[in-house]
């Protein structure tokens, strides 16, 4: 059976999505199929804007509409703390509990040798200019608790004693409660607000 070469290019594209397979991609294009034109539309307006409305924080690499965010510019949280994570998720994640009102640094993801995912292709060195000549007396290390976000955690670590930051910088690691392996975005509020406030001295 021939398919309508509309349908068979949607079908395409949705199957380069993460965690859709080919069975899905069919499923959802016939359900949108079936929707009308001006949700698809919408739809589709939203998708071509998606990259052009947001800006990396040239500061954090947050995403956000403009850099540096609004979470950077925001002079009412607290200047003396950096939250690292892996992605811009994970300061969803922790933004939601509304428990910690410090800043934040993102990774871009984590060390990885498996695939070939070095510290150069993370936002790494462009930790250490934040954190010289600054008021931040903390680092919170909170990459995901699997072996990835513990060597980048170590990795880290081992710099910023390297570049004696760590005379005037305490740095700490989120951890109790959250199990092993798991995904800081995946983890609920009173999880997260407990590896938090468990954060110890890394
Ligand atoms: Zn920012």
């Amino acid at each position: 059976m021939k398919i309508a070469r509309a349908v068979s290019r949607l079908i395409e594209a949705l199957e380069k999505l993460p965690g859709i397979g080919p069975k899905s991609a069919q499923r959802l294009t016939f359900y949108l199929l079936h929707n009308p034109q001006s949700e698809l539309d919408k739809f589709s307006l939203a998708l071509s804007r998606l990259k052009k409305d947001t800006r990396e924080c040239m500061i954090c690499f947050n995403v956000g509409e403009k850099s540096p965010c609004d979470i950077c510019m925001d002079k009412e949280r607290d200047q003396t703390k950096i939250c690292v994570v892996e992605q811009p998720l994970d300061i969803l994640a922790v933004e939601k509990g509304g428990f910690y009102q410090g800043l934040y640094h993102v990774l871009g993801g984590a060390i990885s040798p498996l695939n070939n995912i070095g510290p150069e292709e993370l936002h790494i060195s462009d930790l250490w200019p934040r954190l010289k000549n600054s008021k931040i007396a903390e680092l919170i290390i909170a990459t995901n608790p699997n072996m990835e976000g513990e060597a980048t955690a170590m990795y880290i670590r081992k710099i910023l004693i390297d570049k004696g930051l760590n005379n005037k910088i305490q740095i700490t690691r989120i951890g109790r409660g959250l199990p092993v392996g798991a995904d800081l975005e995946y983890a609920d509020e009173m999880t997260l607000n407990r590896a938090f406030e468990g954060r110890r001295e890394f």
